[in-house]
């Protein structure tokens, strides 16, 4: 096995990966209705569930062929009763994908937006779902990652069990990596996709959730052919294949993927990627960087910085002089401030961020910005 490149990937997603993952999506050509492919895909929905801590009797995983902003859709599609309503909690770009499925569904629906740099207020979540009896599902985002804000889904949950409604979260970028309890969190859904947290490549993604909601949902409106929830489940159950030709390589490395998940653990994984958030933070502070997002409220995966106020500053010159030499940096997804992030996913260490950060500021030096950066006011 020839090693290959290594690039730092310090973009939200897809995110840098090991060599074995990579290379385990050369295999022997596979119809995937063999009952051997049907196996495989078996073991990885039941480690799908056992990463979120749940119950194989109440909770199970639905996969799908596409990358993460399938699971919203589904969800949001699939879960919505007859005369029901969605209420998306919006502190951000994710969410607000959300509220724009439920209108390409033409769904009724309350877009309850918070500042996308702050989170969202209980108080009002909880005077929305009383003043609106109507609400049978609730939307939000786990970690924003435009701005890598942390939501309080625990306690978003617990108000959306006490009015009856369903919880969906997008957990995209925090499974896998930060810590989650399925049951304990209040989640009914949780989503994510296998280039994210677990380390693998595009074009698979899941949605985790409570088997009797999925089941209770077959008599829900259908509203798409080939993303609803229920009928991917339904085949599942009755085949074990998904409904049309599922992503054969991804599901490959992506089960090579989990074996290095569990064989890391999930607690010295998420010790790794708090390492790395800490030593991004630390450099961007060195060299004078503000955040947008108080450093308690973030999530510990990704780091938001505001762009400098030199005239020299220039993220395309930044980026390309740091992409030449193996570092992928990303821009920010605010329209109220100009940021770049730098995330903590993927297959990558301290040591990563401290060779990382002497390309950044030979970047910087060498593009003429003053170091540390300045700010007006
Ligand atoms: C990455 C991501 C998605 C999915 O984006 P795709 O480009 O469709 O893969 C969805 N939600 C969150 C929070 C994400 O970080």
């Amino acid at each position: 096995m020839d090693p290959v490149k290594r690039n730092v990937l310090l973009n939200p997603g897809p995110s840098t990966t090991t060599d074995t993952v990579k290379y385990a999506q050369v295999v022997p050509d596979i119809c995937p209705r063999e009952k051997e492919f049907a196996g495989l895909m078996k073991g990885l929905r039941e480690d799908l569930v056992k990463i979120v801590h749940g119950d194989l009797e109440k909770y199970t995983s639905v996969l799908f062929c596409g990358s993460g902003t399938i699971n919203i859709d589904i969800c949001i599609n699939s879960l919505l009763a007859e005369g029901k309503k969605v209420l998306v909690i919006n502190n951000g770009a994710y969410s607000s994908r959300a509220v724009e499925i439920c209108q390409f569904y033409g769904l009724p629906h309350i877009d309850l937006k918070f500042p996308v740099d702050q989170r969202p207020d209980l108080a009002v979540v909880e005077q929305t779902l009383k003043d609106n009896p109507d609400i049978g599902l609730v939307h939000t985002t786990h970690n924003e990652t435009g701005t890598g804000i942390l939501n309080p889904i625990r306690e978003i949950g617990a108000l959306v069990h006490k009015y009856n409604a369903i919880f969906t979260v997008d957990t995209t970028s925090t499974y896998a990596m930060r810590p989650i309890n399925i049951e304990e969190d209040n989640i009914d859904f949780c989503m994510a996709s296998a280039q994210k947290g677990l380390m693998s490549f595009t074009g698979l993604s899941f949605v985790v959730g409570n088997r009797s909601i999925i089941e209770k949902s077959k008599d829900f409106p259908k509203r798409s052919y080939y993303c609803n929830l229920y009928l991917q489940y339904e085949c599942f159950e009755k085949t074990g294949e998904m409904h049309f030709t599922p992503p054969v390589q991804t599901i490959y490395a992506t089960i090579q993927a989990l074996k290095e998940y569990w064989a890391e653990g999930e607690e010295a994984k998420w010790a790794r990627h708090t390492r790395v958030f800490n030593a991004i933070n630390a450099g961007l502070d060195e060299l004078g960087f503000k955040q947008v997002i108080k450093p308690e409220e973030r999530a510990g995966l990704v780091s938001s910085a505001i762009y400098p106020d030199d005239p020299n500053w220039s993220f395309e010159k930044v980026h390309d002089y740091c992409y030449e030499r193996g570092f992928t940096i990303y821009p920010g997804k605010i329209s109220t401030t100009n940021t770049f992030r730098l995330c903590s996913l993927g297959a990558i260490d301290e040591a990563d961020i401290k060779d990382f950060f002497v390309v950044f500021k030979e970047a910087l030096v060498s593009t003429g910005v003053q170091v540390p950066v300045q700010y007006k006011g």
